[in-house]
């Protein structure tokens, strides 16, 4: 039942476990269109 949520940003797709990571990750990649940055998508969950 437990299903695993997690917050993805809409404009990288990068999933997080935490909305405030994805928050960040998601307006970073709005005001940067180029570039990712690595301290906020290290914490990204790969599936
Ligand atoms: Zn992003």
């Amino acid at each position: 039942m437990a299903t695993k949520k997690y917050y993805e940003c809409e404009r990288c797709g990068a999933k997080y476990l935490e909305k405030s990571l994805a928050s960040k990750c998601f307006y970073w990649c709005k005001t940067h269109d180029n570039s990712c940055n690595l301290d906020i998508v290290k914490h990204a969950v790969r599936n």
